[in-house]
């Protein structure tokens, strides 16, 4: 049989009507069999997400050596969901067991994840499903990456024999044996390993809305809605903040062509987006499928007379990025001009002094300069490269719109085009460029 993962975001684990409404969703396909939670979420505006409330608890412990008082409000959450949702379940026990566990762990990480095993516990008992912890079946290696082989060969044996399984997303084990968190938004990451270890058709992604859109709509009313998406394409748009889903997401998935379905827990009827291999992706006639724009961005601008002959020039700059471990965003670069464009925060304090002054000593520049508070903006899709006048009409209606582009790159492939402006033209850029492709 076809089988289905299916991930559930906080806020379609926010409340005990939500989790109804997400049980209601599992039992109406057979083959959504195994599941993964996020911790619970915003039930309104101005309201605290779980896992927020957790890295309260944390800043207590740390100072006083428990963590009482805030974790009052995680256990007032957790006590109602089961109350609402009026299931046969010791929450009290759990949540003590939990809070002494806390201590004991004494680890951010290990605090944080303490959101989603919860919820998970308690989505096992409202499903009458097997409750496996990620601590047990996801693994990280010594340098933090996901080990693979080992967690999938953990997940497959975990399910063996389950009709149906709950997991918490979020976490794993380190090669210490400690819990490790992945970054936030990580229970995205978690589905996809899921459903790469047991080999899913489907990845099925239930958030609190239909899908991605073509832009931010708090920037444009009403933007258009992606039917489709490759790959490709998501991990350029939310890697520049369309923020639907985890951009690291894709790549357990990616190996063995699972598509991605983004679904609404609150309207399961709509269709959604889907994510497809390139195999199978059907563009939609668009030449731009989405524009997406992320702030605070610096960019180190470096000029030196004949930079083109000089072999061994661009490896220089770089390897003192590399010393001072900052990874770079782009590398757009004329004939005796280059720049290094990285997020701001990598290089927050004495950082950016010591990288200039590596440049400086290394490389020798004629002339090194420093611009801050960048926004890159990417615009893509894969009808940008068999239409001529994309980037024509691109930076026309940035003009009309009186934005100054400082920096432009356009990817290789051709999927992009990514252009740097004042953090300040951010959205302004944004939805010039969607009203020229979107109309
Ligand atoms: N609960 C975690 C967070 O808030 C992970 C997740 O929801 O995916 O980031």
């Amino acid at each position: 049989m076809t089988l289905k993962v299916c991930k559930f975001g906080g806020t379609s684990m926010a409340d005990g009507i939500a989790m109804s409404a997400v049980k209601k969703i599992i039992e109406s396909d057979e083959k959504r069999k195994f599941i993964v939670v996020s911790a619970p979420g915003k039930r309104f505006n101005g309201d605290t997400k779980v896992t927020d409330l957790l890295y309260a608890c944390y800043d207590e412990l740390k100072e006083k050596g428990e963590c009482k008082a805030a974790f009052q409000s995680v256990r007032k959450r957790f006590e109602s969901i089961v109350k609402e949702l009026n299931i046969e379940m010791d929450i009290s026990s759990v949540l003590d067991e939990t809070e002494e566990r806390l201590v004991k762990e004494n680890s951010s990480d290990f605090t944080a994840s303490r959101g989603e095993y919860l919820s998970a516990r308690i989505m096992a008992q409202l499903l009458g499903a097997k409750f496996i912890d990620s601590e047990d079946v996801v693994f990280f290696k010594a340098d933090g990456q996901l080990d693979g082989e080992k967690t999938y060969k953990a997940i497959s044996a975990a399910v063996a024999g389950a009709e149906k399984a709950v997991f918490p997303g979020f976490y794993g084990k380190d090669v210490k044996g400690k819990v490790k968190t992945f970054s936030r938004g990580g229970s995205d990451i978690s589905g996809a390993i899921v459903a790469r270890a047991v080999n899913a058709s489907v990845y099925e992604n239930w958030t609190d809305v239909s899908g991605f859109l073509a832009c931010d709509p708090r920037i444009v009313d009403n933007p258009r809605k992606i039917k489709n998406l490759s790959y490709k394409e998501l991990r350029e748009l939310s890697y520049m903040g369309a923020n639907v889903l985890h951009s690291e997401s894709i790549f357990p998935v990616r190996k063995a062509n699972i598509p991605i379905v983004i679904k609404n827990t609150f309207r399961p009827e709509d269709e959604g987006t889907a994510i497809l291999p390139i195999s199978q992706y059907k563009p939609d006639g668009n030449v731009v499928t989405g524009i997406a724009g992320k702030k605070n961005f610096t960019v180190i601008l470096i000029e030196k007379s004949h930079m083109n002959s000089e072999i061994g020039f661009i490896r220089k700059v770089l390897s003192v990025l590399e010393r001072e471990g900052v990874s770079i965003e782009h590398i757009p670069s004329g004939i005796d001009t280059m720049s290094v464009v990285v997020d701001s925060d990598e290089i927050e304090g004495y950082k950016l002094e010591q990288i200039i002054e590596g440049i400086k000593n290394d490389a020798e520049p004629d002339v090194i300069r420093v611009m801050e508070n960048v926004a890159l903006i990417a615009t893509v899709g894969h009808g940008m490269s068999s239409s001529i006048g994309t980037s024509a009409r691109l930076f026309n209606a940035m003009a009309a719109a009186n934005i100054n582009a400082k920096m432009i790159d356009q990817g290789s492939s051709e999927l992009n085009i990514i252009v740097g402006v004042k953090n300040e033209d951010c959205e302004k850029c944004i939805a010039a460029i969607y009203h020229e492709f979107f109309g």
